[in-house]
């Protein structure tokens, strides 16, 4: 039996002022993938991320969320999305614990109540995620890399079905990025979460992930990283020559 698919893209395009940035992208994400999405810089991997959680619209072609056209699609929280980092400023009036709590309004609602269901759910991922001991500290006042494991813990308080992260670990010590790969792997493994890594580490794809895409500007490359990684197909991406160190956790 198939995987169901999470993410259909068929024919995508998307242009900023006329200049296109994606040209008939066609990719199928199915349940339970983990999928690394590289590319030079510019060739489109974030805007292909924002059109895929329909922030951006393709001027053509067609995008499907969990088997529903995006423009029809409601059911936003079984989707964690980590956007590319920015650095909160330390006077973001916000503490930890309430900028993982702000990610369960897509189920709640704006204006609703938390639950004690709510109060749990945060709990748990802020557990999860060894932050109890932040959870009332302004999250500007914590270091780059425990405010992108605030972010990550946001992205994960719904029990998303699917985990979108763009660039999550610049800026990150290696320590926390091994972290950071053992817990993507246990939530892939243990409940099957469909997760989308794009990266510009060349090498992460090659020891963490599943299944790669190539993107520049077209869908390159789609499928094992192994093969990709020993074909020509690299060098015309990125520069000849690169060579891909790999290691295991
Ligand atoms: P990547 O994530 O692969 O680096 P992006 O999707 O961020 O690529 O950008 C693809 C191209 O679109 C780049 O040339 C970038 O300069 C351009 N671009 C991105 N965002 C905008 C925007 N808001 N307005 C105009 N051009 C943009």
């Amino acid at each position: 039996m198939s995987a169901r698919p999470v993410v259909e893209l068929a024919g995508v395009c998307y242009e900023y002022d006329g200049e296109r940035v994606l040209d008939d992208v066609t990719l199928t994400i199915e349940e339970g993938d983990f999928l690394g999405i590289i590319g030079p810089n510019g060739a489109g991997k974030t805007t292909l991320l924002k059109v895929m959680l329909g922030l951006l619209r393709p001027s053509c072609g067609t995008v499907r969320l969990f088997g529903t056209d995006v423009s029809r699609f409601q059911e936003w929280w079984r989707i964690g999305y980590l956007p590319q980092g920015t650095a909160f400023d330390p006077r973001f009036p916000a503490t930890v614990e309430e900028v993982v709590a702000s990610g369960r309004v897509s189920r709640q609602g704006v204006g609703r109540l938390f639950t004690q269901a709510d109060r749990e759910a945060v709990e748990h991922v802020l557990e999860l995620l060894g932050l109890l001991d932040e959870r009332n500290r302004r999250i500007g006042h914590l270091s780059l890399g425990q405010q992108q494991r605030v972010l990550i813990a946001r992205a994960l308080v719904n029990h998303p079905d699917l985990i979108v992260l763009d660039e999550p670990l610049v800026g990150v010590d290696a320590p926390s990025q091994e972290q950071f790969y053992r817990l993507l792997h246990r939530l892939n493994r243990e409940q099957g979460t469909t997760l989308v890594l794009v990266t510009h580490d060349v090498g992460v794809i090659a020891s963490e992930v599943a299944k790669l895409a190539c993107l520049n500007r077209q869908l390159i490359y789609h499928g094992c990283p192994e093969d990709f990684l020993e074909s020509e197909a690299l060098a015309k991406v990125y520069r000849p020559g690169v060579r891909i160190v790999s290691h295991t956790h």
